[in-house]
């Protein structure tokens, strides 16, 4: 079916446009998509077209979804696979959106066998084969300094889930070596958790010491949001996020200092 996608997805690029004020503020708003090179930017307008035409974002809880919402959802979501292509978001098609932290509720049975009713306050949640669904409270405090992004968070989970269970081992490229990943991976994971025991201040949520899947999710954020950061800390996470991702956050920061730099001297 892969032609047929294809000539699907042509169809809607020749057809469709996204507005351009609208695509513009949204690349102003996170600085994180504000660095993309012009070749990258235009790719991700594709792919975020091609997000909005192939899933569908609707508002639960009372909430609108609006253009910017939507668009702001969607050039993220691009962004993760904005070299991986919109094939890794196979298999769903729900994005639900709350405006604010909405509550899941699940049943689990504890290790004496007993049945458990939780209701829990949540900010983002991603279902294997089902909806991503996010708190537009939460995700709009992405890209404004603190290392919170929900949005990526949750989509980086659906990568993960496409082997099976949200595990921190999302299916690597053929070229990737899986020891190399699980030592960069554990060694880090342990590494932090046992800084957080001693409160230490840190780039990376504590929320991260969760479990192996939070870990790829919560670095997928810091991956995306301050490479820098990320790379200072766990350079070998890094190394690996970079050859999964087929993206190098950091050294597009490099690029775009330089940039600058270069603008201010002529
Ligand atoms: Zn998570």
């Amino acid at each position: 079916m892969g032609w047929l996608r294809e000539w699907r997805r042509a169809r809607i690029l020749k057809h469709a446009k996204l507005d351009p004020a609208l695509w513009r503020d949204t690349v102003a708003r996170y600085e994180f998509i504000d660095v993309l090179s012009a070749p990258e930017l235009a790719r991700l307008e594709e792919l975020t077209l091609l997000f909005m035409h192939e899933k569908s974002i609707h508002g639960a809880g009372g909430m609108q979804v609006r253009d910017d919402v939507r668009t702001a959802i969607s050039a993220q979501a691009a962004l993760v696979v904005l070299n991986l292509g919109l094939d890794y978001y196979r298999g769903w098609v729900e994005v639900i959106v709350y405006p604010d932290e909405f509550v899941a509720e699940y049943d689990y049975t504890d290790e004496a066998g007993v049945v458990h009713h939780v209701a829990e306050p949540m900010s983002g949640e991603s279902w294997e084969h089902g909806p991503v669904i996010l708190s537009w409270a939460d995700a709009e405090k992405a890209g404004r300094g603190h290392v919170y992004n929900v949005v990526i968070h949750e989509f980086a989970h659906k990568l993960d889930m496409l082997n099976g269970a949200a595990n921190g081992f999302p299916p690597l490229h053929a070229d990737m070596v899986r020891a190399d990943w699980a030592s960069a991976f554990s060694r880090a994971y342990e590494d932090f958790a046992r800084r957080i025991e001693r409160d230490e201040m840190l780039p990376i949520d504590d929320y991260a010491a969760e479990s192996p899947a939070e870990f790829f999710a919560v670095t997928s954020e810091v991956f995306f949001e301050s490479p820098r950061e990320m790379l200072k800390l766990y350079p070998d996470v890094y190394a690996q996020l970079r050859e999964f991702y087929r993206q190098d956050p950091a050294a597009r920061l490099d690029r775009a200092d330089a940039a600058l730099a270069r603008g201010r001297a002529a």
